[in-house]
């Protein structure tokens, strides 16, 4: 009955308690009866708090193993083999048999247990259940506060509270990185990871924690959208900052959004639907009775949400969820001070425009010169559209129909074709809803401070892969694999670089480096998006002569065509194959806004329009990529007029696109990183629900399964000697006399811990992942 003394050792219990268990079981056999005896009789009334997960898991596996006793050993021999591991809470403590099999295994075995969170070292996977958890109570929110990150089951809120905890304890930026294809959860893990740290940063006024949650759903109500994959798919990026003082009490929040996905305003996918906040005012006005004040009809659909899987009267105006959002939007609105008369009615008015202008008809129109003349055939349309952009119908009729062009020091008024006017509308349409989203965003984000320390959350939209894949999906996939680059930069490539600089032995760890795909699109000159730009500026340039420049000078094994007459080609991306299609690629990429149409709305009685034509909506000093999302706001390109001598460079959507994506990783690379990996289990979106493959093809192109390995063998923490001295002698020393950063004195704490497994470098102490938790945990109950 006497256990071994080894097993009194509470260190062996925390970080190492489950594998030491599966050690004993799978290893000694002779051991088992004893083990068992130890387990029920000793160990488990002793294990309390946050030994308790543990303590369940162990019951499993003592069941398990009585089962498996009664059988016969030759059963419990063959299992000996392929032993029933138990379910671990990090893959990196996994036994490596097999770590493919293992891996997706222990993800399976897990989320039939509904254990959706799993850590690779650091690293968070969260598999997403497609139902309702009970994981995020306020016991849960408590549960995780400054807890050892082992004394709990893996979760969202440990990332926070690890952020949160090394923002306060080395006074620095920290950034969570979420990534994930669409529908894998990134959003949903934003939004916990938002409200565990509101709570973290002590809000101490209620209000605003509110408002940071709520200011979050107004923007996804203007940003998000249902798509094939995902009923609320956010179609922008987010980069939202918490913003604290030094002492870590949450003082606020900022939003910067990029890449919004314009083109669904005037067009949506079969079975896809336009943004949230359309059927929401629809739905909300219509419950007001105030449909007719702004030109919407309860009986036809603007051509912009016509869909024929939705009915306008029962799917849209009387849709109850629609009208809660809608009161839910109200409110919003009324937290972050805008006025009823004022800012609501400017909003739905421009919302409301953009809806009627949708539906203004173009025919056309013979005449004696040109036969391509295009003529307005539903002039009340027209007049509604120009009346609630407060401008004048027949100069509205005059920007759509036709444009100015100068010729020998001449302005000549040409008219447009029926394709071209429909395009400006198109085009009036984007930019309005555009620039709205901006300023919205940027509305919300005067209002908050700006001082201290804040930890960024990226919930950026993931890698996609359609049956027809645009522009749109480019830009997005050239984001994910720059993201990609950052976390095998982070993971892998600046790690093993110090153990080479230190001296450390440590194996080397292959991953896929991408920055092969990465020069492909991003050099200069001749990378595929100043390709484009080039290409955007030839006035006789078509996109079939594009994807034949691409071929001509696009060197790379990632990129071919897979026909020579079409305009298909395709990219071997990080996370697969992508054949994308180029078709629209020029005009995408320009996202002009005809001046005549921009002048003509400039000279709107409604301000919000004007301000969203004319002025560049930036916050004082400060240039954020939410200034204008589509390369073409604000900034006074688009100013550009044959009357008006301006010489203003044209901005593209790709040069806009790559100066957004370098702001948004210098923010990154600023704050110290957390990851967290959403995976999509299945593509029905059904709960419990796991699709071995699909799991798997997302684990291999992540390099999840190198990032266990190089966790399991590798430093992920590499500390100067003077750093590490100085934030944890106290652990050894006394605490007024600091001693010298000499290794020695290094070596001489670390012993004092009794940690293991740690090595000395020539400048640096290098650490595993979960050594420095304990250290900081030790320094706190020092201190
Ligand atoms: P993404 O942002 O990656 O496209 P979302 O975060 O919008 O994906 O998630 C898609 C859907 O999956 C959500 O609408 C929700 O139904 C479900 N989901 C995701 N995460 C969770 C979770 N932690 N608990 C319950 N349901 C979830
Ligand atoms: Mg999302």
């Amino acid at each position: 009955r006497n256990p071994p003394p080894t097993l009194y050792q509470p260190e062996l219990w925390s970080d190492h308690f489950n594998d030491f268990i599966c050690k004993c079981l799978i290893k000694d056999f002779e051991l088992r009866p004893n083990v068992l005896d130890l387990l029920q009789h000793v160990f488990i009334r002793q294990i309390v708090g946050r030994e308790r997960i543990l303590q369940k898991q162990l019951m499993e596996l003592i069941d398990l193993n009585q089962q498996i006793g009664t059988t016969g050993k030759t059963r419990y021999r063959h299992d000996l083999k392929r032993p029933h591991i138990a379910l671990l809470d990090d893959l990196v403590t996994l036994e490596v048999l097999d770590e493919v099999r293992d891996s997706i295994e222990q993800l399976q075995r897990r989320y039939a247990k509904d254990q959706i969170y799993t850590y690779v070292g650091d690293i968070l996977i969260a598999v997403n259940p497609f139902h309702k958890m009970e994981l995020y109570s306020p016991q849960y929110t408590k549960m995780y506060i400054g807890a050892k990150r082992t004394a709990n089951p893996p979760h969202i809120f440990a990332v926070a509270d690890i952020a949160y905890q090394s923002m306060v304890s080395y006074n620095a930026d920290q950034c969570i990185v979420i990534s994930g294809e669409s529908g894998a959860g990134k959003t949903e893990s934003a939004h916990l990871l938002v409200e565990q740290l509101t709570v973290l940063g002590k809000a101490n006024n209620r209000s605003l924690q509110e408002k940071i949650l709520l200011v979050n759903n107004l923007v996804e109500a203007f940003g998000n959208a249902c798509t094939a994959i995902n009923d609320n798919s956010s179609r922008f990026g987010k980069y939202l900052e918490m913003k604290f003082t030094c002492g870590g009490t949450v003082v606020g929040a900022q939003i910067s959004e990029y890449l919004l996905e314009k083109s669904r305003v005037v067009h949506q996918a079969t079975g896809e639907k336009n943004f949230h906040i359309f059927y929401y005012i629809y739905a909300g006005l219509a419950e007001r009775k105030k449909l007719a004040h702004y030109k919407l009809s309860d009986s036809k659909t603007p051509k912009y949400l016509f869909n024929e899987h939705i009915k306008l009267g029962p799917d849209i105006v009387n849709n109850t969820f629609y009208k809660e959002q809608f009161d839910s939007v109200e409110q919003c609105f009324k937290v972050i001070g805008f006025t009823l008369e004022v800012h609501t009615l400017y909003v739905y008015s421009t919302l409301a425009a953009i809806l009627n202008s949708g539906d203004i008809e173009f025919t056309s129109v013979a005449s004696e010169h040109q036969t391509d003349k295009s003529n307005i055939s539903n002039i009340a349309v027209l007049e509604n559209a120009a009346l609630l952009l407060c401008i004048r119908p027949d100069e509205l009729q005059e920007a759509l129909t036709s444009h100015c062009v100068v010729a020998r020091g001449e302005t000549i008024v040409r008219p447009n074709t029926v394709d071209k006017a429909t395009e400006v509308r198109d085009a009036m349409g984007k930019a309005l809803y555009g620039r709205l989203f901006s300023w919205i965003v940027n509305r919300i984000n005067t209002l908050e401070d700006d001082k201290g320390l804040n930890i960024g959350i990226l919930d950026i939209f993931g890698f996609e892969n359609f049956k027809r894949n645009s522009f749109e999906q480019l830009c997005i996939n050239i984001a994910n694999e720059q993201i990609q680059f950052y976390f095998n930069q982070h993971i892998f490539a600046w790690e093993q670089d110090e153990y080479l600089n230190e001296d450390v032995d440590a194996r080397v760890i292959e991953y896929e480096d991408n920055r092969p795909l990465l020069d492909l699109f991003l050099q200069k000159p001749m990378g595929m998006l100043s390709l484009l730009d080039e290409e955007s500026r030839f006035p006789q340039a078509t996109d079939q002569t594009l994807v034949e420049k691409f071929e001509d000078n696009l060197k790379s094994k990632n990129f071919w065509r897979p026909k020579r007459v079409d305009l298909g080609f395709g990219i071997h991306h990080y996370a697969g194959k992508v054949i994308y299609n180029a078709a629209g690629f020029l005009s995408k990429n320009r996202d002009t806004l005809p001046a005549d149409i921009v002048l003509l709305l400039r000279s709107s009685e409604n301000q919000l329009i004007r301000k969203l034509v004319t002025h560049p909506l930036t916050k004082t000093g400060k240039h954020t990529w939410s200034n204008s999302n589509s390369g073409d706001t604000g900034t006074g390109e688009t100013t550009h007029h044959p009357r008006e001598s301006t010489n203003m460079r044209t901005q593209t959507v790709a040069s806009y696109f790559r100066y957004s994506l370098m702001d948004l990783l210098s923010k990154m690379v600023a704050g110290q990183p957390h990851f967290v990996r959403c995976i999509k289990p299945n593509n029905d979106r059904q709960a419990s629900k796991f699709d071995r493959e699909k799991v798997l093809v997302q684990l291999r192109y992540t390099g999840v399964l190198e990032t266990a390995k190089i966790r399991r063998q590798g430093y992920s923490h590499r500390i100067l000697y003077t750093n590490f001295v100085n934030r944890y002698y106290i652990l050894a020393f006394h605490a007024h006399k600091e001693p010298d950063a000499s290794p020695e004195t290094c070596a001489a704490i670390l012993e004092k811990t009794k940690l293991e497994n740690w090595v000395l470098g020539k400048t640096k102490v290098f650490l595993k992942y979960y050594h420095v938790e304990t250290l900081n945990l030790m320094v706190r109950q020092t201190i």
